[in-house]
């Protein structure tokens, strides 16, 4: 008896210090999943027409972080596609929009366009910091993998980050998935293969009809409205959507707007994992795959359509097959999957209206004259205002010297005059986000957005509800309430265990948790926190 217990004990001592000098595993593949614009609400607004292998297997099996925010301004796309890679707000990963005012170019710049040779050529050359994803490559001497995949080029390349061995998007040129000098001459021949396939013209060949039987998508208002914007040759924004009629000669813009084209993304992406044997090579590789159709759609139908929600049921089908095809191929709990949004979008300021919900829409270029009207009056003839975007006011700092005025003078006197138009709500001047410290609010939002060498002279903030757009149907994204900034965060597979969490999460907190699961370096620039309620 006694030697017996003595045998066990030996042999469950020397399993322990064997286990011990173990590394800790990784996973054999991290799936990141960018679905473009989705709002949080999407996730319960149409449960009940989701299947159980998509959004609902995650929710029922997974992880659900609540009260993810982006936790910055502007909620564009870049700016979120960065900030979830990087761990870190615009302002310190430097993508602080899709593109914006370049002082010294004197235009605008596009985030992912390195123009440091003509001719130009997308890059992450504006990414200022590191991503989990080279963190990733770093951590183990460049042998794990990592591919970046979506239609927009700021979408795939971005979470790819610096060191992608692979980051493919869709030329709306050539109807091709391509890549660029940047990662490779010439893209392998699987691609050239997949191309063949010519699915965007398949694609196109038959019109967009509804999943199901049109009358029941009961969670949106009725197909044909005032609200929603047309497509080329359409004289109403209604199913059936003539395909072919729309799109001839320009194919793959049209397939864009498409469900369809998150479906090629997501084809595209199985094909890379078969074809690059991701996840099969004895360390941890990594996917990023961003579905971009949903804001694409979103923008020209708004949240409250049938068009949107048709595109989230098969987005649900495209998930539920991806998801499948990673347990057959990669094994159940051996990949680690996140799905999350790079930002939300507000309902279509028309129908709030007709429903005397106070909405409405601003306009840059209005905005940019009459500021420059007041300018002249109070300071004389010149051109004062080199531009106004993306809620970013953007001084002429040549002129201002000049005259030998005082900046931060002229900054406070258009910031006030700002806030006296229909329409905004406050504003912040440079002085006001570099001398002092916002703790919450939209001040706290546009201090983690602003980047010194890049971001406006004063940052405008509209009033709830209302938005840039320059139509009036549709919608737009991209300031500081909780339509634009509240998103779905669902982790699954590997090392998840299921239930939800309402903690406070950004989604800065998504690279810095997934660098303490693999346990590798946070990225560079990292202020995000690993999620706690992960790790309970
Ligand atoms: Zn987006
Ligand atoms: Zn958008």
């Amino acid at each position: 008896m006694k030697k017996q217990t003595l045998f066990i004990l030996f042999l469950s001592l020397s399993f322990f210090s064997f286990a011990q000098k173990q590394k800790p595993s990784q996973p054999k593949l991290v799936v990141g999943i960018v679905v473009d614009q989705m709002r949080y609400d999407y996730l319960y607004k149409y449960w009940e027409k989701y299947g159980d292998g998509g959004f609902r297997k995650l929710l029922n099996k997974g992880f659900n972080c609540k009260n993810t925010t982006l936790d910055y301004i502007p909620a564009v796309t870049a700016a979120g596609h960065a900030a979830i890679y990087t761990g870190a707000p615009p302002g310190v990963n430097g993508i602080i929009s899709n593109d914006w005012y370049v002082r010294k170019a004197g235009r605008r710049g596009n985030c992912v366009l390195d123009t440091s040779e003509t001719p130009a050529f997308f890059s992450p050359c504006n990414m200022l910091t590191t991503t989990i994803t080279d963190e990733l490559r770093l951590s183990d001497n460049l042998k794990s993998r990592v591919i970046g995949i979506a239609l927009k080029e700021r979408a795939a390349i971005l979470p790819a980050g610096h060191l992608a061995n692979g980051c493919y998007w869709l030329d709306q040129k050539t109807n091709k998935w391509v890549s660029g000098k940047y990662y490779m001459k010439e893209v392998p021949k699987w691609v050239n293969d997949f191309n063949a396939q010519q699915y965007v013209s398949k694609y196109l060949s038959k019109p967009w009809t509804t999943l199901l039987p049109i009358e029941q998508y009961t969670e949106s208002i009725a197909d044909d409205n005032e609200f929603e914007g047309l497509q080329p040759g359409e004289t109403k924004p209604v199913f059936p959507h003539n395909l072919p009629a729309i799109s001839k000669g320009d194919t793959a813009a049209a397939l864009r707007l498409t469900p369809f084209a998150n479906t090629l993304t997501k084809d595209f992406a199985k094909e890379a994992i078969v074809q690059e044997k991701l996840g099969m090579g004895g360390v941890c590789d990594f996917i990023t795959i961003s579905f971009s159709s949903t804001d694409l759609i979103g923008h020209l139908y708004a949240p409250q359509s049938v068009e949107v929600e048709d595109t989230y049921l098969r987005l649900d089908k495209d998930l539920e097959n991806l998801i499948n095809f990673l347990e057959k191929n990669i094994g159940k709990n051996n990949f680690l999957l996140f799905l999350t949004a790079d930002h939300g979008a507000a309902l279509n300021p028309s129908y709030m209206t007709s429903k005397n919900i106070p909405a409405g829409y601003v306009h840059s270029a209005v905005i940019k004259d009459s500021l420059q009207n007041f300018l002249v009056n109070v300071y004389g003839k010149g051109d004062w205002v080199a531009d106004v975007y993306t809620d970013q006011v953007y001084l002429n700092h040549e002129q201002i010297e000049t005259k030998r005025l005082n900046i931060y003078n002229i900054q406070r006197q258009v910031a006030d005059y700002m806030t006296r138009l229909t329409g905004v709500q406050t504003a912040f001047t440079t002085y006001m986000l570099t001398n002092s410290s916002y703790e919450s609010g939209a001040g706290h939002l546009a201090q983690r957005g602003y980047n010194p060498q890049r971001s406006g002279d004063v940052i405008i903030i509209q009033e709830p509800g209302w938005l840039e757009n320059a139509k009036k149907t549709g919608t737009n994204h991209g300031g500081v309430y909780s339509y634009d900034q509240h998103v779905p965060l669902l982790w699954y597979g590997w090392n998840i265990k299921n239930g939800s969490s309402v903690e406070d999460v950004s989604v800065t907190d998504i690279a810095p948790t997934i660098a303490a699961m693999l346990n590798i370096s946070f990225p560079n620039g990292c202020t995000g926190k690993p999620i706690p309620a992960l790790f309970k």
